[in-house]
């Protein structure tokens, strides 16, 4: 059976969209799901079977480990591509089945070699630097037929990888300016914007409440020096994890103000139910065994260390105005901080490992 064909002026239109689209994209959704709607011009614009998108997991020795992100498949013609599964393909194109995705991956390039019996598919490389998530590959397959891709196929799914790329330069962009890439919290710009965010809404409704708190590791400089850097990048990880799983969901924030130093909103709440939140975090902390890890990184089975955290907890006073302009805005925000700061001092001074509120 012959496949079909896409003709030039439909390609360009779509094209047209799906640049249109990019153009107006507001980044909301994870890297992830942002690829549905290119995907679906896409694979209406190639007149796919079946479109797929993977991920370049890692390579180890002679195989390529790939993960399926998304598969559109209507007909249900490729039940091997399954979302999240990880397939594992020899660098040798040993699997027919995927000699396009190895042989995309390998010449960073379109592939649409065609094996008699196989059908034909076309699969392109999305180029992206590991430091920023690493690489993609995208295409499709036309099911069961035989005819070989057209020069304009190959040249479609090449633009349409770059389109790829960008999208994801756009979304990552977005995470890189919002989120700290050691914890997966919020940065220290963030958290500040949603602490005005927080104030603002004070000045408006000042019978609301709301407290933050500031949250340092005791002797964290003792921990690098004693087990090395990557144990405290380790111990960072997990306490933001910690402290994402212990907040109120829809009322706390967490963000990594500092090296080891976290700020959290606690809104709608004040006093001692907030320094009871807090407390239950601290509590948590000091009760957690961390993984322990040698200079390399390589976990040792067994042996853990335990840290333990102080806090400085604020109460945010809704009767500061928070002024017209944006110096004086900046200058009430930093008046909150420093009152939880000199809570936090205060935790220290009295012997670590504990709240105080001011
Ligand atoms: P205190 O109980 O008074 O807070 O003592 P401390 O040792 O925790 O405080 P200090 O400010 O002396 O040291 C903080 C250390 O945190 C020093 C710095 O090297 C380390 N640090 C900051 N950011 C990072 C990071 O991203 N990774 C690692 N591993 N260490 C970090
Ligand atoms: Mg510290
Ligand atoms: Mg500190």
């Amino acid at each position: 059976m012959k496949k079909n064909e896409s003709d030039a002026k439909t390609i360009l239109n779509r094209l047209g969209k799906l640049s249109g689209f990019l153009n107006s994209l507001d980044v909301d959704a994870s890297n992830d799901d942002c690829f549905n709607y290119p995907l679906e011009i896409i694979q209406k614009t190639m007149m796919f079977d079946i479109s797929v998108l993977y991920k370049v997991s890692n390579v180890i020795e002679d195989r390529l480990i790939l993960e399926v992100v998304k598969v559109l498949d209507p007909e249900n013609l490729r039940p091997d591509l399954r979302e999240n599964r990880k397939l594992r393909l020899f660098l040798d194109s040993r699997d027919k089945r995927y000699v396009n995705e190895v042989s995309a991956f390998l010449n960073k390039n379109v592939s649409c070699i065609n094996i008699p019996g196989m059908g034909c598919d076309v699969i392109g490389f999305v180029f992206f630097p590991q430091e920023c998530g690493g690489a993609y590959l995208f295409g499709g397959d036309f099911f069961g037929k035989e005819s070989a891709v057209k020069d304009f196929e190959v040249s479609t799914v090449e633009i349409m990888c770059n389109f790829l790329s960008t999208l994801l330069l756009k979304t990552q962009f977005k995470q890189q300016a919002e989120y700290d890439g050691l914890t997966g919290l919020y940065n220290s710009r963030k958290i500040k914007e949603e602490l005005g965010r927080v104030l603002k809404r004070l000045e408006r409704k000042p019978s609301l409440s709301a407290s933050i708190a500031m949250g340092d590791i005791d002797f964290f400089k003792k921990i690098n020096d004693t087990y090395g850097h990557i144990q405290g990048d380790l111990v960072l990880r997990e306490v933001g994890e910690i402290l994402t799983l212990s907040m109120r969901e829809y009322f706390d924030t967490a963000g990594r103000y500092g090296g080891e130093e976290f700020l959290l909103i606690l809104d709608e709440i004040e006093g001692d139910p907030a320094v009871q939140i807090v407390e239950r975090i601290r509590e948590k902390i000091a009760a957690t065994r961390f993984a322990q890890v040698n200079r390399s990184g390589k976990i040792l089975e067994n042996q853990f260390i335990n840290i333990t955290m102080s806090f400085g907890v604020a109460q945010l006073n809704p009767g500061v105005s928070q002024g017209e302009n944006k110096a004086s805005y900046d200058q009430t925000l930093a008046e909150h901080i420093a009152r939880a700061d000199t809570a936090l001092y205060t935790s220290k001074e009295n012997g670590r490992n504990q709240t105080t509120l001011l």
